[in-house]
Protein backbone atom coordinates (compact mmCIF):
# COMPACT_ATOMS: atom_id res chain seq x y z
CA UNK A 1 0.00 0.00 0.00
CA UNK A 2 2.76 2.70 0.66
CA UNK A 3 4.17 1.55 -2.81
CA UNK A 4 1.18 2.59 -4.07
CA UNK A 5 0.76 5.80 -2.81
CA UNK A 6 4.27 6.61 -3.34
CA UNK A 7 3.50 5.88 -7.45
CA UNK A 8 0.89 8.40 -6.55
CA UNK A 9 -2.26 6.27 -6.66
CA UNK A 10 -5.89 8.39 -5.90
CA UNK A 11 -7.19 5.02 -5.55
CA UNK A 12 -5.98 1.57 -3.35
CA UNK A 13 -8.25 -1.64 -3.06
CA UNK A 14 -7.39 -4.45 -1.02
CA UNK A 15 -8.53 -7.82 -1.13
CA UNK A 16 -7.63 -10.65 1.72
CA UNK A 17 -8.33 -13.85 2.07
CA UNK A 18 -8.36 -16.04 5.34
CA UNK A 19 -7.37 -12.14 6.84
CA UNK A 20 -4.48 -12.05 4.26
CA UNK A 21 -2.43 -15.67 5.63
CA UNK A 22 -3.89 -17.10 2.32
CA UNK A 23 -3.92 -13.98 0.30
CA UNK A 24 -3.47 -10.30 0.14
CA UNK A 25 -3.72 -8.22 -3.06
CA UNK A 26 -3.00 -4.48 -3.08
CA UNK A 27 -4.83 -3.07 -6.79
CA UNK A 28 -3.29 0.55 -7.40
CA UNK A 29 -4.35 3.12 -10.52
CA UNK A 30 -0.73 4.90 -9.97
CA UNK A 31 2.55 5.41 -12.41
CA UNK A 32 3.03 1.64 -13.06
CA UNK A 33 6.41 -0.20 -13.63
CA UNK A 34 7.61 -0.27 -16.57
CA UNK A 35 7.97 -4.01 -18.13
CA UNK A 36 11.59 -3.85 -18.19
CA UNK A 37 11.77 -2.91 -14.69
CA UNK A 38 9.66 -5.21 -13.46
CA UNK A 39 12.11 -8.19 -12.00
CA UNK A 40 14.56 -5.20 -10.56
CA UNK A 41 11.04 -4.37 -8.01
CA UNK A 42 11.71 -8.05 -6.29
CA UNK A 43 15.36 -7.64 -6.13
CA UNK A 44 16.92 -6.80 -2.73
CA UNK A 45 18.17 -3.53 -2.61
CA UNK A 46 16.25 -2.18 -5.65
CA UNK A 47 14.56 1.07 -5.40
CA UNK A 48 13.61 3.81 -7.60
CA UNK A 49 13.35 6.08 -5.19
CA UNK A 50 16.28 8.03 -4.44
CA UNK A 51 18.08 9.19 -7.58
CA UNK A 52 20.80 11.60 -5.42
CA UNK A 53 21.55 11.72 -1.93
CA UNK A 54 20.97 14.65 -1.30
CA UNK A 55 16.83 13.22 -1.42
CA UNK A 56 17.72 10.84 1.13
CA UNK A 57 17.45 13.59 3.55
CA UNK A 58 13.69 14.53 2.04
CA UNK A 59 12.47 11.24 2.77
CA UNK A 60 8.81 11.88 1.17
CA UNK A 61 8.32 8.37 -0.17
CA UNK A 62 7.27 5.41 2.36
CA UNK A 63 10.78 3.60 1.68
CA UNK A 64 13.70 3.84 -0.16
CA UNK A 65 15.41 0.79 1.14
CA UNK A 66 14.31 -1.58 -1.61
CA UNK A 67 13.48 -4.40 0.52
CA UNK A 68 9.72 -4.68 0.95
CA UNK A 69 9.09 -6.91 -2.23
CA UNK A 70 12.19 -9.09 -2.52
CA UNK A 71 11.44 -9.85 1.51
CA UNK A 72 7.99 -10.72 1.15
CA UNK A 73 8.95 -12.86 -2.35
CA UNK A 74 11.31 -15.04 0.06
CA UNK A 75 8.80 -15.68 2.00
CA UNK A 76 5.82 -16.02 -0.08
CA UNK A 77 4.78 -16.09 -4.15
CA UNK A 78 4.51 -12.78 -5.35
CA UNK A 79 2.43 -11.90 -8.48
CA UNK A 80 3.25 -8.38 -10.03
CA UNK A 81 1.07 -6.87 -12.68
CA UNK A 82 1.76 -3.30 -14.21
CA UNK A 83 1.14 -1.24 -16.57
CA UNK A 84 2.42 2.43 -16.99
CA UNK A 85 0.17 5.03 -18.58
CA UNK A 86 1.67 4.43 -22.19
CA UNK A 87 2.99 1.40 -21.77
CA UNK A 88 2.07 -2.10 -22.31
CA UNK A 89 0.94 -4.32 -19.56
CA UNK A 90 3.16 -6.63 -17.90
CA UNK A 91 3.54 -9.31 -15.63
CA UNK A 92 6.27 -11.28 -13.75
CA UNK A 93 6.50 -13.80 -10.59
CA UNK A 94 8.28 -14.78 -7.83
CA UNK A 95 8.22 -17.84 -5.52
CA UNK A 96 10.47 -18.11 -2.69
CA UNK A 97 13.05 -16.07 -4.50
CA UNK A 98 13.02 -17.25 -8.06
CA UNK A 99 11.77 -14.77 -10.53
CA UNK A 100 9.95 -15.79 -13.89
CA UNK A 101 10.20 -14.13 -16.95
CA UNK A 102 8.36 -10.79 -17.57
CA UNK A 103 5.81 -12.18 -19.58
CA UNK A 104 2.83 -9.76 -21.50
CA UNK A 105 -0.22 -9.16 -19.66
CA UNK A 106 -3.76 -7.74 -20.25
CA UNK A 107 -4.00 -4.08 -17.36
CA UNK A 108 -5.38 -1.08 -16.25
CA UNK A 109 -2.41 1.44 -15.71
CA UNK A 110 -1.32 0.93 -12.11
CA UNK A 111 0.13 -2.15 -10.50
CA UNK A 112 -1.52 -5.22 -8.74
CA UNK A 113 0.78 -6.64 -6.64
CA UNK A 114 -0.58 -10.65 -5.06
CA UNK A 115 0.80 -12.23 -2.54
CA UNK A 116 -0.43 -15.67 -1.84
CA UNK A 117 1.23 -19.02 -0.47
CA UNK A 118 2.64 -16.66 3.00
CA UNK A 119 5.24 -18.96 4.40
CA UNK A 120 4.80 -22.18 2.47
CA UNK A 121 8.46 -22.77 2.15
CA UNK A 122 9.24 -21.73 6.14
CA UNK A 123 6.72 -23.90 7.83
CA UNK A 124 8.37 -23.08 11.27
CA UNK A 125 7.06 -19.18 10.73
CA UNK A 126 3.56 -19.97 9.23
CA UNK A 127 3.07 -21.78 13.15
CA UNK A 128 3.15 -17.01 14.09
CA UNK A 129 0.47 -16.60 11.92
CA UNK A 130 -2.75 -15.56 14.55
CA UNK A 131 -6.34 -16.49 14.13
CA UNK A 132 -7.70 -15.01 10.70
CA UNK A 133 -9.79 -12.80 12.25
CA UNK A 134 -6.56 -11.42 14.54
CA UNK A 135 -4.81 -11.48 11.13
CA UNK A 136 -7.55 -9.31 9.32
CA UNK A 137 -8.02 -6.97 12.21
CA UNK A 138 -4.15 -5.48 11.85
CA UNK A 139 -4.90 -5.68 7.87
CA UNK A 140 -7.88 -2.98 8.59
CA UNK A 141 -6.18 -1.39 11.14
CA UNK A 142 -3.11 -0.93 8.58
CA UNK A 143 -5.12 0.35 6.24
CA UNK A 144 -6.79 2.91 8.46
CA UNK A 145 -3.38 4.56 9.40
CA UNK A 146 -2.79 5.13 5.75
CA UNK A 147 -6.42 5.76 4.37
CA UNK A 148 -6.13 8.69 7.96
CA UNK A 149 -3.24 10.36 6.34
CA UNK A 150 -4.50 10.05 2.74
CA UNK A 151 -7.87 11.47 2.57
CA UNK A 152 -7.52 12.51 -1.21
CA UNK A 153 -7.10 8.88 -1.60
CA UNK A 154 -9.76 6.29 -1.71
CA UNK A 155 -9.70 3.00 -0.37
CA UNK A 156 -11.39 -0.17 -0.15
CA UNK A 157 -10.88 -3.48 1.62
CA UNK A 158 -12.38 -6.72 0.95
CA UNK A 159 -12.16 -9.62 3.44
CA UNK A 160 -13.54 -12.99 2.09
CA UNK A 161 -15.32 -11.37 -0.50
CA UNK A 162 -17.11 -8.84 1.80
CA UNK A 163 -16.42 -5.34 1.84
CA UNK A 164 -15.19 -4.33 5.45
CA UNK A 165 -13.54 -0.92 4.55
CA UNK A 166 -14.83 1.76 1.62
CA UNK A 167 -13.85 5.24 1.43
CA UNK A 168 -14.11 7.62 -1.02
CA UNK A 169 -11.83 10.28 -1.86
CA UNK A 170 -12.70 12.52 0.85
CA UNK A 171 -11.79 15.66 3.14
CA UNK A 172 -9.57 15.69 6.25
CA UNK A 173 -12.40 15.79 8.62
CA UNK A 174 -14.54 13.90 6.81
CA UNK A 175 -12.39 11.23 6.43
CA UNK A 176 -11.43 10.72 10.14
CA UNK A 177 -15.14 10.97 10.46
CA UNK A 178 -15.85 8.33 8.20
CA UNK A 179 -12.55 6.34 9.64
CA UNK A 180 -13.02 6.98 13.10
CA UNK A 181 -16.79 7.63 12.98
CA UNK A 182 -18.75 11.31 13.01
CA UNK A 183 -19.47 11.12 16.48
CA UNK A 184 -16.15 10.87 17.73
CA UNK A 185 -15.12 13.90 15.22
CA UNK A 186 -18.31 16.00 16.93
CA UNK A 187 -16.90 15.39 20.07
CA UNK A 188 -13.24 16.34 19.48
CA UNK A 189 -11.39 19.73 19.16
CA UNK A 190 -9.68 20.54 16.23
CA UNK A 191 -5.94 21.30 17.11
CA UNK A 192 -3.83 23.51 14.80
CA UNK A 193 -0.63 25.31 16.15
CA UNK A 194 2.55 26.63 14.08
CA UNK A 195 6.02 27.55 14.88
CA UNK A 196 8.74 28.61 13.00
CA UNK A 197 12.37 27.44 14.60
CA UNK A 198 15.88 27.70 13.28
CA UNK A 199 15.73 24.92 9.99
CA UNK A 200 12.03 25.75 9.12
CA UNK A 201 8.94 25.52 10.56
CA UNK A 202 7.06 22.92 12.79
CA UNK A 203 3.19 22.45 12.80
CA UNK A 204 0.57 20.11 14.57
CA UNK A 205 -2.52 20.15 13.47
CA UNK A 206 -5.42 17.11 13.70
CA UNK A 207 -7.61 16.37 16.74
CA UNK A 208 -8.07 15.28 20.18
CA UNK A 209 -11.36 14.37 21.65
CA UNK A 210 -12.51 16.15 24.45
CA UNK A 211 -11.55 15.16 28.00
CA UNK A 212 -15.02 14.72 28.92
CA UNK A 213 -15.87 12.04 26.20
CA UNK A 214 -12.27 10.04 26.79
CA UNK A 215 -13.08 6.54 27.49
CA UNK A 216 -11.20 3.71 28.78
CA UNK A 217 -12.88 1.31 26.00
CA UNK A 218 -12.01 3.01 23.00
CA UNK A 219 -7.99 4.26 22.95
CA UNK A 220 -7.85 5.20 19.41
CA UNK A 221 -4.32 7.54 19.12
CA UNK A 222 -3.04 8.02 15.71
CA UNK A 223 0.06 10.08 15.37
CA UNK A 224 1.94 11.07 11.99
CA UNK A 225 5.48 12.70 12.26
CA UNK A 226 5.96 14.23 8.37
CA UNK A 227 2.79 12.16 7.08
CA UNK A 228 4.21 8.83 8.38
CA UNK A 229 1.88 6.85 11.43
CA UNK A 230 4.42 6.58 14.04
CA UNK A 231 4.47 6.04 17.69
CA UNK A 232 5.98 8.21 19.46
CA UNK A 233 6.89 8.42 23.46
CA UNK A 234 8.14 11.81 23.75
CA UNK A 235 4.89 13.51 21.67
CA UNK A 236 2.36 10.66 23.28
CA UNK A 237 3.84 12.10 26.56
CA UNK A 238 3.32 15.78 25.57
CA UNK A 239 -0.66 15.08 24.94
CA UNK A 240 -0.43 13.58 28.48
CA UNK A 241 1.41 16.59 29.66
CA UNK A 242 -1.29 18.76 28.00
CA UNK A 243 -3.93 17.23 29.29
CA UNK A 244 -3.00 16.35 33.62
CA UNK A 245 -4.97 16.81 35.66
CA UNK A 246 -8.59 17.13 34.00
CA UNK A 247 -8.34 13.01 32.35
CA UNK A 248 -8.37 10.07 34.95
CA UNK A 249 -5.33 7.78 34.64
CA UNK A 250 -8.20 5.18 33.73
CA UNK A 251 -8.77 6.33 30.84
CA UNK A 252 -6.77 7.52 27.74
CA UNK A 253 -7.21 10.32 25.59
CA UNK A 254 -7.50 9.45 21.88
CA UNK A 255 -6.26 11.73 18.97
CA UNK A 256 -5.46 12.10 15.24
CA UNK A 257 -2.37 14.20 15.08
CA UNK A 258 -0.13 15.14 12.44
CA UNK A 259 2.80 16.54 13.31
CA UNK A 260 5.48 18.09 10.80
CA UNK A 261 8.83 18.91 11.61
CA UNK A 262 11.97 19.96 8.75
CA UNK A 263 12.75 16.97 7.87
CA UNK A 264 16.31 17.74 9.05
CA UNK A 265 15.14 17.63 12.06
CA UNK A 266 14.26 13.61 12.67
CA UNK A 267 15.72 10.42 11.69
CA UNK A 268 13.16 7.99 10.08
CA UNK A 269 15.69 5.16 10.11
CA UNK A 270 15.90 3.76 13.77
CA UNK A 271 13.12 1.25 13.49
CA UNK A 272 12.68 -1.32 10.72
CA UNK A 273 9.38 -0.60 10.33
CA UNK A 274 9.90 3.18 10.23
CA UNK A 275 7.06 3.24 13.00
CA UNK A 276 9.43 5.32 15.53
CA UNK A 277 11.04 8.62 14.75
CA UNK A 278 14.36 10.39 16.65
CA UNK A 279 14.14 14.01 17.00
CA UNK A 280 16.78 15.57 17.09
CA UNK A 281 15.47 18.74 19.27
CA UNK A 282 13.03 15.96 21.39
CA UNK A 283 12.75 18.98 24.28
CA UNK A 284 11.67 21.66 21.64
CA UNK A 285 8.94 19.32 20.22
CA UNK A 286 7.77 18.15 23.15
CA UNK A 287 7.26 21.76 24.30
CA UNK A 288 5.55 22.52 20.92
CA UNK A 289 2.79 19.87 21.79
CA UNK A 290 2.24 20.48 24.53
CA UNK A 291 1.56 23.60 24.63
CA UNK A 292 -0.68 23.25 21.26
CA UNK A 293 -2.76 20.73 22.47
CA UNK A 294 -3.45 22.39 25.56
CA UNK A 295 -4.18 25.98 23.84
CA UNK A 296 -6.53 24.16 22.00
CA UNK A 297 -8.44 22.06 24.60
CA UNK A 298 -8.08 25.07 27.03
CA UNK A 299 -9.96 27.44 23.90
CA UNK A 300 -12.34 24.84 23.37
CA UNK A 301 -13.31 25.15 26.65
CA UNK A 302 -13.51 28.80 27.32
CA UNK A 303 -15.60 29.51 23.71
CA UNK A 304 -18.23 27.11 23.97
CA UNK A 305 -18.50 25.63 27.05
CA UNK A 306 -17.14 22.44 25.48
CA UNK A 307 -15.41 20.13 28.43
CA UNK A 308 -19.35 21.10 30.21
CA UNK A 309 -21.55 17.47 30.32
CA UNK A 310 -24.08 20.22 29.67
CA UNK A 311 -23.97 21.11 26.58
CA UNK A 312 -25.13 17.90 25.19
CA UNK A 313 -28.75 18.32 26.85
CA UNK A 314 -28.43 21.95 26.77
CA UNK A 315 -26.29 23.10 23.58
CA UNK A 316 -27.94 26.70 23.45
CA UNK A 317 -26.73 27.48 26.70
CA UNK A 318 -23.66 29.74 28.14
CA UNK A 319 -20.88 27.84 30.28
CA UNK A 320 -19.87 28.97 33.29
CA UNK A 321 -18.76 32.42 33.00
CA UNK A 322 -17.40 33.27 36.23
CA UNK A 323 -14.52 35.05 35.61
CA UNK A 324 -12.46 33.36 38.97
CA UNK A 325 -13.11 29.99 36.73
CA UNK A 326 -12.81 30.84 33.52
CA UNK A 327 -9.50 32.20 34.95
CA UNK A 328 -7.96 28.85 35.75
CA UNK A 329 -10.03 26.72 33.02
CA UNK A 330 -6.90 25.52 31.07
CA UNK A 331 -7.39 21.91 31.92
CA UNK A 332 -5.24 20.48 33.75
CA UNK A 333 -5.52 16.99 33.35
CA UNK A 334 -3.84 13.70 35.15
CA UNK A 335 -1.83 11.57 33.18
CA UNK A 336 -3.66 8.99 31.17
CA UNK A 337 -1.89 5.75 31.66
CA UNK A 338 -1.51 4.26 28.24
CA UNK A 339 2.23 2.67 27.92
CA UNK A 340 1.64 1.45 31.43
CA UNK A 341 -0.81 -1.45 30.82
CA UNK A 342 -3.58 -3.56 29.56
CA UNK A 343 -6.45 -0.19 29.28
CA UNK A 344 -8.72 -2.16 30.04
CA UNK A 345 -8.77 -2.27 33.84
CA UNK A 346 -12.75 -0.58 35.35
CA UNK A 347 -12.36 1.17 38.27
CA UNK A 348 -14.90 -0.49 41.15
CA UNK A 349 -16.06 2.03 43.61
CA UNK A 350 -16.04 1.16 47.05
CA UNK A 351 -18.72 0.79 48.98
CA UNK A 352 -20.91 3.72 50.53
CA UNK A 353 -19.20 5.31 53.49
CA UNK A 354 -20.40 8.57 53.67
CA UNK A 355 -18.58 9.36 57.24
CA UNK A 356 -15.36 10.89 55.08
CA UNK A 357 -17.70 13.19 53.47
CA UNK A 358 -17.94 14.87 56.74
CA UNK A 359 -14.82 16.52 57.06
CA UNK A 360 -14.85 18.42 54.30
CA UNK A 361 -18.43 19.42 54.88
CA UNK A 362 -18.28 20.38 58.41
CA UNK A 363 -16.95 23.65 58.44
CA UNK A 364 -17.85 26.05 61.20
CA UNK A 365 -18.75 28.77 58.43
CA UNK A 366 -21.28 26.29 56.41
CA UNK A 367 -24.08 26.64 58.24
CA UNK A 368 -23.83 30.42 58.89
CA UNK A 369 -24.26 31.31 55.36
CA UNK A 370 -26.34 33.84 54.56
CA UNK A 371 -28.29 33.14 51.83
CA UNK A 372 -28.42 35.99 48.89
CA UNK A 373 -27.07 38.24 51.15
CA UNK A 374 -24.62 41.23 49.72
CA UNK A 375 -22.18 39.59 51.96
CA UNK A 376 -19.60 37.76 50.60
CA UNK A 377 -18.05 36.41 47.31
CA UNK A 378 -19.71 33.44 46.61
CA UNK A 379 -19.95 32.98 42.76
CA UNK A 380 -21.63 29.66 43.22
CA UNK A 381 -24.09 30.56 45.30
CA UNK A 382 -26.43 28.80 47.66
CA UNK A 383 -27.85 25.47 47.58
CA UNK A 384 -31.64 25.26 47.36
CA UNK A 385 -31.77 21.30 47.14
CA UNK A 386 -30.57 17.69 46.23
CA UNK A 387 -32.07 16.32 42.95
CA UNK A 388 -31.88 12.24 43.22
CA UNK A 389 -29.38 12.31 45.52
CA UNK A 390 -26.75 13.46 42.68
CA UNK A 391 -26.90 16.66 41.98
CA UNK A 392 -27.19 20.21 43.76
CA UNK A 393 -29.35 23.02 43.01
CA UNK A 394 -28.12 26.04 44.06
CA UNK A 395 -28.98 29.81 43.07
CA UNK A 396 -26.46 32.83 42.60
CA UNK A 397 -26.58 35.97 41.65
CA UNK A 398 -27.13 34.75 37.36
CA UNK A 399 -29.05 32.28 38.24
CA UNK A 400 -29.36 28.81 38.63
CA UNK A 401 -26.09 26.19 39.54
CA UNK A 402 -26.21 22.75 38.76
CA UNK A 403 -23.30 20.98 40.78
CA UNK A 404 -22.54 16.95 40.09
CA UNK A 405 -21.64 16.49 43.99
CA UNK A 406 -19.39 13.49 43.41
CA UNK A 407 -17.30 15.30 40.74
CA UNK A 408 -17.03 18.54 43.50
CA UNK A 409 -15.89 16.36 46.35
CA UNK A 410 -13.27 14.25 44.13
CA UNK A 411 -11.59 17.29 42.92
CA UNK A 412 -11.00 19.12 46.19
CA UNK A 413 -9.86 15.54 47.21
CA UNK A 414 -7.28 15.42 44.95
CA UNK A 415 -6.49 19.13 44.98
CA UNK A 416 -6.19 18.78 48.79
CA UNK A 417 -3.87 15.45 48.56
CA UNK A 418 -1.72 17.38 46.05
CA UNK A 419 -1.21 20.60 48.35
CA UNK A 420 -0.27 18.14 51.31
CA UNK A 421 2.01 16.28 48.87
CA UNK A 422 4.28 19.17 47.77
CA UNK A 423 3.84 21.25 50.52
CA UNK A 424 5.27 18.57 52.96
CA UNK A 425 8.32 17.31 53.18
CA UNK A 426 6.91 14.65 55.04
CA UNK A 427 4.26 13.67 52.45
CA UNK A 428 0.60 12.97 52.64
CA UNK A 429 -0.65 13.24 56.33
CA UNK A 430 -1.69 9.77 57.14
CA UNK A 431 -3.31 8.29 59.84
CA UNK A 432 -3.32 4.75 61.56
CA UNK A 433 -6.33 2.02 61.25
CA UNK A 434 -7.35 1.06 64.35
CA UNK A 435 -8.26 -2.10 62.37
CA UNK A 436 -5.35 -3.18 59.79
CA UNK A 437 -6.76 -4.19 56.39
CA UNK A 438 -5.75 -7.56 55.14
CA UNK A 439 -5.82 -8.46 51.92
CA UNK A 440 -4.50 -11.00 49.29
CA UNK A 441 -2.59 -9.73 47.28
CA UNK A 442 -0.47 -11.49 44.34
CA UNK A 443 3.06 -11.97 43.43
CA UNK A 444 3.71 -8.93 42.34
CA UNK A 445 1.51 -7.02 44.49
CA UNK A 446 3.80 -7.98 47.25
CA UNK A 447 7.18 -7.22 45.63
CA UNK A 448 5.36 -3.78 44.27
CA UNK A 449 4.88 -2.90 48.21
CA UNK A 450 8.29 -4.51 49.18
CA UNK A 451 9.88 -2.26 46.16
CA UNK A 452 8.14 1.01 46.67
CA UNK A 453 7.26 1.24 50.19
CA UNK A 454 9.08 4.64 50.69
CA UNK A 455 6.90 6.04 48.36
CA UNK A 456 3.84 4.72 49.42
CA UNK A 457 4.96 6.23 52.96
CA UNK A 458 4.85 9.32 51.32
CA UNK A 459 1.64 8.87 50.40
CA UNK A 460 0.05 8.60 53.54
CA UNK A 461 -0.15 3.95 52.87
CA UNK A 462 1.78 2.14 55.39
CA UNK A 463 1.20 -1.56 53.27
CA UNK A 464 3.20 -4.20 54.01
CA UNK A 465 3.84 -8.25 53.40
CA UNK A 466 2.11 -10.47 56.15
CA UNK A 467 2.46 -13.79 54.83
CA UNK A 468 3.02 -15.35 51.20
CA UNK A 469 0.10 -14.30 49.75
CA UNK A 470 -0.84 -11.73 52.29
CA UNK A 471 -0.52 -7.63 52.24
CA UNK A 472 -1.51 -5.65 55.06
CA UNK A 473 -2.80 -1.70 55.31
CA UNK A 474 -1.85 -0.46 58.45
CA UNK A 475 -2.15 3.29 57.80
CA UNK A 476 -4.08 5.11 54.68
CA UNK A 477 -4.02 9.32 54.08
CA UNK A 478 -5.93 11.03 56.46
CA UNK A 479 -8.46 12.43 54.15
CA UNK A 480 -9.46 9.01 52.91
CA UNK A 481 -9.91 7.44 56.71
CA UNK A 482 -13.05 6.07 55.69
CA UNK A 483 -12.15 4.78 52.33
CA UNK A 484 -11.79 1.29 51.87
CA UNK A 485 -8.37 0.82 52.77
CA UNK A 486 -7.58 -2.79 50.90
CA UNK A 487 -9.17 -1.34 47.74
CA UNK A 488 -6.96 2.28 48.23
CA UNK A 489 -4.28 -0.44 48.44
CA UNK A 490 -4.96 -2.25 45.40
CA UNK A 491 -5.11 0.48 43.31
CA UNK A 492 -2.26 2.72 44.10
CA UNK A 493 -0.17 -1.05 44.05
CA UNK A 494 -1.44 -1.27 40.24
CA UNK A 495 -0.79 2.78 39.49
CA UNK A 496 2.81 1.81 40.71
CA UNK A 497 3.36 -1.06 39.04
CA UNK A 498 3.14 0.53 36.03
CA UNK A 499 5.39 3.21 36.65
CA UNK A 500 8.26 0.69 37.04
CA UNK A 501 11.34 2.77 38.48
CA UNK A 502 10.93 5.01 41.47
CA UNK A 503 12.64 7.87 38.90
CA UNK A 504 9.67 7.92 36.87
CA UNK A 505 7.07 8.06 39.89
CA UNK A 506 7.97 11.92 40.26
CA UNK A 507 6.09 12.55 37.22
CA UNK A 508 3.72 10.45 38.36
CA UNK A 509 2.44 11.60 41.63
CA UNK A 510 -0.08 13.29 40.12
CA UNK A 511 -1.79 9.78 38.85
CA UNK A 512 -1.82 8.40 41.97
CA UNK A 513 -2.82 11.39 44.19
CA UNK A 514 -5.87 11.56 41.37
CA UNK A 515 -6.45 7.38 42.41
CA UNK A 516 -6.71 8.14 45.46
CA UNK A 517 -8.66 10.89 45.31
CA UNK A 518 -11.85 8.86 43.47
CA UNK A 519 -11.74 6.45 47.17
CA UNK A 520 -12.76 9.63 48.87
CA UNK A 521 -15.33 10.60 46.35
CA UNK A 522 -19.20 11.07 47.60
CA UNK A 523 -21.15 8.61 45.89
CA UNK A 524 -24.22 9.34 44.09
CA UNK A 525 -27.47 9.19 46.47
CA UNK A 526 -25.60 10.58 49.83
CA UNK A 527 -28.67 13.08 51.26
CA UNK A 528 -26.86 15.87 52.30
CA UNK A 529 -27.98 18.53 54.57
CA UNK A 530 -28.62 22.07 53.11
CA UNK A 531 -25.81 23.64 55.22
CA UNK A 532 -23.72 20.40 54.26
CA UNK A 533 -24.53 21.46 50.56
CA UNK A 534 -22.87 24.99 51.19
CA UNK A 535 -19.73 24.06 52.73
CA UNK A 536 -19.47 22.12 49.36
CA UNK A 537 -19.77 25.11 47.55
CA UNK A 538 -17.93 26.77 49.53
CA UNK A 539 -15.33 24.24 49.48
CA UNK A 540 -15.80 24.50 45.90
CA UNK A 541 -14.77 28.11 45.72
CA UNK A 542 -11.45 27.91 47.60
CA UNK A 543 -9.93 24.69 45.13
CA UNK A 544 -8.08 25.42 42.57
CA UNK A 545 -9.84 24.45 39.51
CA UNK A 546 -12.44 22.95 41.55
CA UNK A 547 -14.67 23.08 37.92
CA UNK A 548 -13.13 20.36 36.44
CA UNK A 549 -12.92 17.02 37.96
CA UNK A 550 -10.09 15.10 37.81
CA UNK A 551 -11.32 12.66 35.41
CA UNK A 552 -11.92 15.24 32.99
CA UNK A 553 -15.86 16.01 33.62
CA UNK A 554 -17.11 19.23 35.02
CA UNK A 555 -18.02 19.90 38.12
CA UNK A 556 -20.75 22.87 38.11
CA UNK A 557 -23.03 23.92 35.27
CA UNK A 558 -24.34 27.14 35.04
CA UNK A 559 -28.05 28.25 33.90
CA UNK A 560 -28.38 32.18 33.90
CA UNK A 561 -32.53 33.93 33.43
CA UNK A 562 -31.64 34.46 30.27
CA UNK A 563 -30.94 30.77 29.82
CA UNK A 564 -34.08 29.16 31.66
CA UNK A 565 -36.19 32.40 29.89
CA UNK A 566 -34.76 31.39 26.40
CA UNK A 567 -35.68 27.26 27.58
CA UNK A 568 -39.40 28.65 28.58
CA UNK A 569 -39.88 31.04 25.51
CA UNK A 570 -40.26 33.58 27.46
CA UNK A 571 -39.40 37.11 26.16
CA UNK A 572 -38.70 40.12 28.53
P1 LIG B 1 11.12 0.59 -1.94
O1 LIG B 1 9.68 0.96 -1.78
O2 LIG B 1 11.90 0.78 -0.70
O3 LIG B 1 11.75 1.21 -3.14
P2 LIG B 1 10.05 -2.00 -2.48
O4 LIG B 1 10.64 -3.37 -2.40
O5 LIG B 1 8.85 -1.71 -1.65
O6 LIG B 1 11.19 -0.99 -2.15
O7 LIG B 1 9.72 -1.69 -3.99
C1 LIG B 1 10.74 -1.78 -4.91
C2 LIG B 1 10.46 -0.90 -6.13
O8 LIG B 1 9.35 -1.41 -6.84
C3 LIG B 1 10.06 0.53 -5.80
O9 LIG B 1 11.16 1.36 -5.63
C4 LIG B 1 9.23 0.92 -7.01
O10 LIG B 1 10.07 1.34 -8.06
C5 LIG B 1 8.60 -0.38 -7.45
N1 LIG B 1 7.21 -0.52 -7.02
C6 LIG B 1 6.76 -1.35 -6.05
N2 LIG B 1 5.42 -1.24 -5.89
C7 LIG B 1 5.00 -0.33 -6.81
C8 LIG B 1 3.72 0.21 -7.16
N3 LIG B 1 2.59 -0.17 -6.53
N4 LIG B 1 3.67 1.14 -8.13
C9 LIG B 1 4.81 1.53 -8.76
N5 LIG B 1 6.03 1.06 -8.47
C10 LIG B 1 6.15 0.14 -7.51
MG1 LIG C 1 8.25 0.05 -0.50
Amino acid sequence: MENALDAGATRVDVELQAGGTQMIRVTDNGVGIPAAELPLALARHATSKIASLDELERVASFGFRGEALASIAAVARVTIVSRTQDGVGARVEADSGAITDVAPAAAKPGTQITVSALFHNTPARRKFLKTDATESAHALEAVRRLALVHPAVAFSVVHNGRASISLAQQGPAQRVGAVLSDDWLGHAVPVDSEIQTETGAMRLTGWVIRPAYASAARDEQYLYVNNRYVRDRIVAHAIKDALRDVLHHDKSISYVLFLSVPASQIDVNVHPAKSEVRFRQSQAVHQFVRHSVSKALASSATEAGAVNAGEKVLPQFSSPSYPAYTASLPLQIAEPRQPYGSPSRTYQPPPLDFANVMQVFARPDAASANPMGAVANTPLGYALAQLHGIYILAQNAQGLVLIDMHAAHERITYEKLKTQMLGDTRGVSAQHLLVPAVFRAEAVELATAGEHAATLHAFGLDVSALSEGELVVRSVPALLAHADAAMLARDVLRDLQRVGTSEALAAKQEELLSTMACHAAVRANRALTIPEMNALLREMEATERANQCNHGRPTWYQLSLADLDKLFQRGR
